[in-house]
């Protein structure tokens, strides 16, 4: 709806006028509340902003997007048209001129009109420049893809507990892997971004008066203790070695290839995704046994986590056949 209905009306009115802040957190409130089904953001709003491999989840910038919009119309009209008797170039040099040359992109000629008392829709364009540092940008590259494209790639990758930066980005490449589900990399994203409703998330959160494994043990439910360390996830990791020793020697599997795809020892390519669909599938089964002992007070057999397993893997198998199908068609 947003893209189809509201997207056009916006970018139709950010034309001539720049986006009123209450639109802008009304459009953003909306995108947010389609994201998390719920009015509670999981994660902050900059960081779900971020590319993939920088450790968001490319979550459309619309308010950025459209302000874009707004001062790419202002530069191109003011400092890129070829048509100086059009009306609108008069009026938008007589307010911009100033900010243009404090700039440098305009020479100071007095032959044009100016006015130094800048009305508060145009201040938006000095505003948007300094927030985003775009002021070293030569006004013939002020195209709103552009700009929206620059402004991502100026963001910084998000950091990772205590790995280095460079670890961080295969962290990220991994949990957004293409062969794996969506479903499956949103859990992989939010185990590592601390999204999921664990005790330890809920709790700081004010919405559950316990921190500790629902599963009785002595520690906080964080996610590495609900996919690594809590003994139900141990007895499970162990009894689904067989299926793993498939593709990776079942001793190089630990936490950190649980919860961010890092394996102590070179592996191929193949070898490597093989284990991530395999590690993503029992992370969707120890959190779907959770749920169903928080909520239900039922709790999950091994014997049932294996089956889940294996109709996993059968629709990743399925869905890999299909790919293939599709390829050899074209
Ligand atoms: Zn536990």
């Amino acid at each position: 709806m947003l893209r189809n209905d509201a997207l056009p009306v916006l970018q139709y009115v950010t034309q001539a006028w720049p986006l009123l802040a209450n639109v802008a957190r009304a459009v953003n409130s909306r995108v947010f509340h389609f994201v998390w089904h719920s009015k509670m953001d999981r994660v902050k709003r900059t960081v779900m902003h971020k590319e993939h491999l920088k450790g968001g989840k490319a979550v459309p910038d619309t308010p950025t997007i459209l302000r874009a919009f707004f001062v790419c119309g202002c530069v191109r009209i003011t400092l890129l048209n070829e048509n100086k008797d059009h009306s609108a170039y008069r009026v938008f040099c007589f307010f911009l001129l100033p900010v243009w040359r404090r700039l440098g992109w305009d020479k100071w000629e007095n032959a044009t009109m100016f006015n130094w008392d800048l009305p508060w829709y145009y201040k938006e364009t000095e505003k948007f420049l300094v927030e985003f540092g775009l002021n070293c940008v030569t006004p013939s590259l002020w195209k709103p893809r552009t700009i929206h494209r620059l402004i991502r790639s100026r963001e910084t990758t998000e950091p990772v507990s205590d790995l280095p930066p460079a670890t961080a980005t295969r962290v990220w490449e991994n949990v957004s892997s293409p062969s794996l589900t969506n479903r499956h990399k949103d859990i992989a994203w939010m185990a590592v971004k601390g999204g999921l409703a664990v005790r330890s998330f809920m709790h700081s959160r004010g919405l559950c008066p316990h921190r500790e494994c629902p599963r009785g043990c002595p520690a906080e439910e964080t996610t590495y203790h609900l996919f690594w360390a809590c003994p139900f996830a141990q007895r499970l990791w162990g009894a689904l070695k067989q299926e793993m020793e498939a593709h990776i020697p079942y001793p190089n599997i630990t936490h950190h290839s649980v919860l961010y795809g890092l394996f102590p020892k070179t592996h191929s390519v193949e070898a490597i995704q093989g284990c991530l669909r395999i590690l993503c599938c029992v992370k969707d089964i120890l959190l779907y046994a959770r749920t169903r002992l928080v909520t239900n007070g039922e709790v999950v057999s091994r014997e049932a986590c294996r089956r889940m397993l294996h109709n996993l893997l059968r629709d990743y198998t399925d869905k890999g056949n299909k790919e293939r199908e599709k390829e050899e068609e074209l």
